[in-house]
């Protein structure tokens, strides 16, 4: 028998095309500054705290310049958060502002989404964006959904007139995920089941996918019980499972790796998939920040 050979679908290669686009375009454009994105933390989870340095040491290889806010969850109030976000709407050296999730429960991440200028607003969170991605305009589109339709397109997986089956609602992954993908277009065009936690029967929901985006938070969760073969697999799950390693952690997705890559047709690694295309198209967002706010053509 021929052994079955699961295809990776390596974001980290579509992410470095992203981000040597945005650096040519960037070294084109000769700017008297370069652009700026603010990133706003709220306390030191650990999570938090590499997402953002991420963030920034990417920003920094391709010539995007960051600042970092750091507050201290005991003493900052919704409302001191959003002042700042105000004041750094006003400011014109700063092009991008994103908040990092998660807040303290204190705080309301909509709210604060919400407080950010349209134009500045690199995350795509906030009222008007996502109101624009329903309309189909344009405007900033949250950045994993983004990637991952980049990550279809790079590998010419259409999902036109396909069954994807996204296991999240959250205004990060799964609804602008689903609005995207839904879109008249041909990278659009699909047909889409959004599962959550109140969802019956999720494994013979998931098996009808030919496109399945899991993004749960459920590490290993999803084993061969839930796929069919020649599914797509899209694995957003990010988790820290502590182990002896240097750093003290590995990073596992929400699929069981060794279950299901016999039988799928196709799989996006983790690390190595999604995440890097996140951060890529964050970049991309802050260039048409900055393009938007300094009267270059977009
Ligand atoms: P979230 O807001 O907590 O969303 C989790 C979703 O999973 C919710 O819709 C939840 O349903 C659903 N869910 C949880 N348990 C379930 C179950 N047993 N059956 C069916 N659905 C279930 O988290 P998020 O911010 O969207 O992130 C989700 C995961 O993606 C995390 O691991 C995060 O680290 C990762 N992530 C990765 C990237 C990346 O760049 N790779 C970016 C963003 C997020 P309810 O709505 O009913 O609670």
């Amino acid at each position: 028998m021929i052994p079955h050979a699961c295809k990776l679908l390596q974001g980290r290669v579509v992410a470095d095309v992203i981000l040597n686009e945005t650096e040519d375009e960037l070294q084109r454009m000769h700017l008297q500054r370069p652009p700026c994105v603010a990133f706003l933390r709220v306390g030191n989870d650990g999570a938090s705290v590499s997402y953002v340095a991420q963030k920034e040491k990417v920003a920094h290889t391709i010539g995007i310049k960051s600042i970092l806010k750091v507050f201290d969850p005991a003493q900052i109030t919704e409302g001191q958060l959003i002042g700042e976000i105000k004041s750094l709407n006003l400011d014109t050296s700063v092009d991008g502002i994103l908040v990092q999730s998660p807040l303290p429960k204190a705080i309301d991440f909509v709210n604060v989404c919400n407080a950010i200028h349209p134009n500045k607003d690199v995350d795509g969170f906030g009222a008007e964006n996502l109101g624009r991605l329903l309309q189909e305009k344009n405007g900033f589109t949250p950045c994993t959904p983004a990637g991952i339709v980049e990550l279809l397109k790079f590998y010419n997986i259409s999902p036109a007139g396909k069954h994807v089956v996204i296991v999240n609602r959250s205004l990060i992954v799964g609804k602008p995920l689903a609005a995207l993908l839904t879109k008249h277009s041909i990278w659009g065009n699909a047909t889409v089941t959004l599962c959550h936690s109140h969802s019956q029967n999720l494994p013979q929901l998931t098996r009808q996918a030919d496109i399945l985006v899991l993004a749960c938070g459920k590490p290993g969760y999803f084993d061969a019980h839930f796929v069919k073969p020649a599914t797509i697999l899209i694995d957003v799950g990010i988790t820290r499972i502590s182990d002896n390693s240097p750093r003290g952690y590995s990073l596992q997705g929400d699929a069981n790796f060794e279950a299901v890559s016999p039988i799928v047709q196709a799989i996006t690694p983790v690390p190595g998939g999604v995440g890097p295309l996140t951060v890529a198209l964050l970049m991309r967002n802050t260039l048409q920040a900055f393009k938007l706010q300094n009267n270059f053509a977009t």
